[in-house]
Parts: structure tokens; sequence; C-alpha cells
């Protein structure tokens, strides 16, 4: 990444109070009474650093709420100077750039949808250039960091300091009980690639359902996140677009009370050396799964050779299969779920025929040289 390209620590923004840093309002602006009553009770209730509310929603299919429009920023204006809030919105275009920053929004997100175009993030880069606003990018629908990237980068070319990542999860085709896959890895290998980018998670967009909000919530706070954007709505059985993952500024404040905060680093010396023995203890079983990897590798390859001898094909998917099987029964009395087995297993398997599937092509290609 480009050297001169510096983000600004979240510490030193000036919405930042306390960890975990909470953006939080409606899904979608919807009338100015709504805005106005959801940014009271949220100040009643204590909880809320950044109002946010989407004025230009990107839906899934037409004729689906899309959104007030302009309309909304006014509302987001009056929320500011009634309330002395910051706020938020989403913004997908350069036109939506210019409007917002005509209503004076402080804060500005990047939605999943648009993300993933690099058309749209220059777009919205360009008309960013030279302007002081903080502005947040939420994940690509689709599982992959380096477009995330990419489009935090855009953002920071055109001198964004104040700059952080949203993580709402990834779509599958898959019908399961969260909404999106969180796919944690993913923001955590943000995390270890850009250090110093402010990391904010949007459990009501992972989960779907405010049932699973204090989960995803404590997950987040787990990992070191520095917030949470959360849906909250006034009355969220009648909202016009997310009902079932929003909820009430004073059930937001009773999750919020649930959650519980650690430390992410102490100067306990006692502590300190305690982990140190714990993760040597972790590098000794690394290096052993390392060692027994390779001891593998080479078992497969001499299969490899003697498969290739007697004309036999790679793959044998009923040896493939009993072997899963098998691990899979182990590993429930050994207390390992069968989905980290079978995901663990399939990538043995593969790195295992690539080695077998090796061996065969470099006697072919000695055999055709020679
Ligand atoms: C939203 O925050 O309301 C929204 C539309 O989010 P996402 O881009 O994550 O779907
Ligand atoms: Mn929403």
């Amino acid at each position: 990444m480009d050297t001169k390209l510096q983000i600004e620590p979240l510490k030193n923004w000036d919405i930042y109070k306390q960890r975990p840093l909470l953006i939080t309002g409606p899904c979608s602006a919807e009338t100015e009474e709504q805005m106005m009553e959801t940014a009271r009770r949220l100040v009643a209730a204590n909880r809320v650093d950044v109002f946010r509310a989407g004025i230009w929603k990107p839906r899934t299919r037409p004729n689906s709420f899309e959104g007030v429009g302009a309309e909304g920023l006014k509302w987001l204006k009056l929320v500011k100077q009634e309330f002395g809030l910051q706020t938020a919105t989403e913004v997908a275009t350069e036109k939506h750039v210019y409007e917002a920053l005509k209503f004076g929004v402080d804060v500005l997100w990047i939605g999943a949808r648009t993300t993933v175009n690099p058309f749209a993030m220059q777009e919205i880069a360009n008309a960013l250039q030279g302007v002081d606003v903080k502005v947040f990018v939420k994940n690509p629908i689709n599982p992959e960091l380096e477009l995330w990237i990419g489009a935090i980068e855009r953002i920071m070319k055109a001198g964004i300091r104040r700059i952080g990542a949203i993580h709402r999860g990834f779509s599958s085709y898959e019908k399961t009980a969260f909404r999106n896959q969180p796919q944690w890895q993913i923001p955590i290998d943000l995390r270890q690639r850009m250090p110093d980018l402010p990391l904010i998670c949007d459990p009501s967009h992972i989960g779907g359902n405010r049932a699973y909000l204090l989960d995803i919530s404590q997950e987040a706070m787990d990992l070191n996140y520095d917030g949470l954007m959360i849906e909250s709505h006034i009355d969220p059985d009648n909202a016009w677009s997310d009902k079932k993952q929003q909820l009430t500024p004073e059930k937001l404040a009773e999750m919020l009370d649930q959650l519980v905060l650690r430390e992410i680093t102490t100067n306990d010396t006692e502590f300190i050396s305690t982990i140190d023995e714990l993760r040597s203890q972790i590098d000794i079983f690394d290096d052993q799964l390392l060692d027994i990897l390779e001891r593998r590798m080479q078992v497969a390859e001499t299969i490899g050779q003697y498969k290739k001898a007697h004309n036999i094909t790679i793959l044998q998917s009923n040896r493939w299969q009993e072997i899963v099987n098998k691990a899979i029964r182990k590993a429930n009395n050994k207390g390992l779920s069968p989905e980290f087995i079978s995901v663990i297993l399939k990538a043995i398997h593969q790195e295992s025929i690539q080695h077998q599937m090796m061996v065969m092509n470099e006697d072919d290609k000695k055999s055709k040289t020679a």
C-alpha cells in the first residue's frame, strides 16, 4: 500500500468517547417525527455517539421502499441542531455525496452493494477529493478482502484520513440462521493488514434479527472491535425496512448493558507471563502440526508415484468419504465440531491431491524430455 496514505487513529476522532463507539438510529429515515423521536429516545437512553439513518436505500428487489431521498437530509440536519448529535448516512453515488455534504452530514458510509463496484467507489472517491468528512466502508457482499481493502484505499487516496471499516457480513446462497455470514476471519485479516483502521461491527445486518444482536456484539467486542453500528427504531414492527433486526432505543440500552467489555491489553506481569507460557505451548503444537502435515504429504507423494506406476487415477472417492466419516465420528468425542473437521480435511485432501499431481506430472515431463 502507498505509504503516504495515513489513517487517523479513532481515539483522535471527535466522535470517539469510549469503546464501543456507537453508531445508531433507524435503518431508514421515514418521517421527521420518527427521526426526532428516535434521536430523543436514544439521547435519553444515553446510547448514541453518531445518529444514523438511511436516506437512499439500496434494495435487492424493485418495489421495496427505496428511501425518502434528499428530503430526509433536512431531518438529519434537524437532529443535529436539536440534539447536538453528529449524523451519518449511506452514499452510493457522487450526487449522494454532494447532497449529504450540503446538509452537513458528518459521517458517510458506503454500503455493501457499493463497495463491490470499483467504478462506483472511484466516483465517490473523486467526489470526496479535498473534503474533510469521516467515512466508513462496509465490507462488500461477497467475501473478498482485496475488494474491501481496494475500496478503502480509493477513499484514502482522495485524502480522507478519518476512515474506518464496518463489518456487516457476507451473502450466501444457502438459507442460514443469520441474514449474512460473519466470516470473522475476513475482518480479522483486514485488521492484520491495516492495524490502525478503526473497525466497527454491524450486528443488525449480520444477524438480521434482534434476537442475535447481543451475541454478535459480544463476539465483536471480544475480537477487539472499536465500535458497533446497530439499527434502532421507535416502533420496529412497523419499520419501513429491516423490521426484524431493529429494536427500540430502550431495548438497545438494555442489550448494551449486558455486553461484557474486556480490556484489550494489561500491564499485569503475572497475566503476561502466564499468557506467554500458554502461547509457547500453542507454538509447540503448531510446529508439530506442520511436521505432521509435511510427513503426510511425503506419504501422499509416494502414493502418487505408486498410482502412477500402476496407472491408477488420483481421486478415490470411496476412500475419501471413509476418511471424512471416520474423522468426524472421532472428532465428535474430542469436542471438535464436524464443520471444523470437514474444512480442515478438505484443505488437507486438496493439498494432498496437489502433491500427487506434482509427482505424476513431473514423471511425465521427465519421460517426455528423456
Ligand atoms: C444499512 O446500513 O441500512 C444498509 C443498507 O447496510 P448494508 O449495506 O450493510 O446492507
Ligand atoms: Mn438496514
